[in-house]
């Protein structure tokens, strides 16, 4: 095989464990958007299931309308507005959305429809949803001569891996809007970063997503000890010795020296290798760490090979997992993990280790 993600999901049973101990009495509703953070959206979805969890939470209505095929009792929240013409549609399929706007109340008060859905309120992330001034409103609304069942309230945090300060005073609003409704059954804040650390504004909903997937480097997860689920693999294609000292890839970024090894592999930036490792990518084959050769192409890149370790075509390089973090791997981009995991193309195919 060309190029591969391994997707351990025995990792991924180790990770709900510990997010089940994070939530305790709370429920999770782990996010599984954008194909599970790359991992694949069917797979992850059934192992969520087979442990347990009653709740997800995904970006759009496709992505519910998907899951929904795939089971018909567990609870699918959509994260971001859903657009009225799919509104009869997510009813139809049992699939729960955010109230965001005044225009959305209407419509669905007009249309006598009787939808699941949470409010969301802009406590400090200024993406979606009403700010505390219009929620007098929004209550009456909502309970007067409509049938919209507004079962849950959330917010979003913006800064709880960067902000303690900004997390608290988002939290602290929180608490005050949810006490105005307290006929609301699921309240719900804490994304992966607030979980870990604001355990006391759990409510009735924890929505983890990045750590569920063993995104983050243990020293930046409060010491959990969260596994990294995904490998991404290729292989090598193609081994050269330097006649003389001469350029590699495109642009002459980088000059070998007659007699340097390089080995070309079957991956590129179409794969989602970005650009940004030019000139400081590091792979690991034959378990040690070889630094990429210049400019990464769409679908091959070089590596330099250390003059004392034998490589072969066929033998397994590892972009990431194991060996390399990947969140290592998101720094030297400029990037987040997550960036990196939601990147990695569709050609690559993934493969499922583990207990399924
Ligand atoms: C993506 C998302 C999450 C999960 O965020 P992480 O940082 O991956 O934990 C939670 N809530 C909402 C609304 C989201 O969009």
């Amino acid at each position: 095989m060309r190029s591969w993600a391994e997707i351990n999901l025995d990792n991924l049973r180790h990770n709900i464990n510990i997010l089940k101990t994070i939530a305790g009495d709370s429920m999770l509703l782990p996010a599984i958007k954008a194909d599970a953070y790359g991992h694949g959206i069917a797979e992850v979805f059934n192992v969520l299931i087979s442990e347990g969890i009653k709740w997800v939470g995904v970006a759009t209505f496709n992505e519910a309308e998907k899951l929904r095929k795939l089971d018909k009792a567990t609870n699918i929240l959509v994260f971001g507005p859903v657009e009225t013409e799919d509104m009869r549609k997510a009813i139809d399929m049992n699939i729960a959305f955010p109230l965001t706007s005044m225009d959305e109340i209407d419509f669905l008060n007009e249309n006598n429809l009787a939808p699941r859905v949470h409010l969301a309120v802009d406590t400090g992330m200024g993406r979606i949803g009403f700010s505390r001034n219009s929620l007098d409103e929004v209550k009456r609304k909502t309970e007067e001569n409509s049938k919209i069942n507004v079962e849950g309230i959330f917010s979003h945090l913006s800064s709880a891996d960067t902000s303690p300060e900004y997390t608290k005073r988002q939290l602290e609003d929180f608490k005050k809007i949810v006490e105005k409704f307290p006929k609301i059954k699921y309240r719900h804040i804490l994304n992966s970063f607030g979980s870990m650390q604001f355990s006391e504004s759990k409510y009735d909903i924890i929505r983890p997503g990045i750590i569920l997937y063993g995104g983050i480097k243990k020293e930046n997860a409060f010491s959990y000890d969260f596994k990294p689920v995904m490998a991404l693999k290729s292989r090598v294609s193609f081994i050269k010795k330097l006649e003389n000292n001469s350029f590699i890839s495109y642009n002459r970024k980088y000059e070998g020296r007659a007699g340097e090894k390089i080995a070309t592999v079957s991956i590129g930036y179409a794969d989602g290798i970005r650009r940004d490792l030019t000139g400081k990518g590091e792979v690991v084959i034959n378990n040690r760490r070889c630094r990429i050769a210049g400019t990464i192409c769409m679908d091959q890149l070089m590596v330099s090979i250390p003059e004392d370790l034998e490589v072969n075509v066929g033998d397994t390089v590892e972009f990431f997992g194991e060996n390399i973090h990947i969140e290592e791997v998101a720094e030297k981009c400029g990037t987040i993990s997550y960036e990196i995991l939601c990147g990695i193309g569709q050609r690559v195919t993934r493969i499922y280790v583990g207990e399924k």
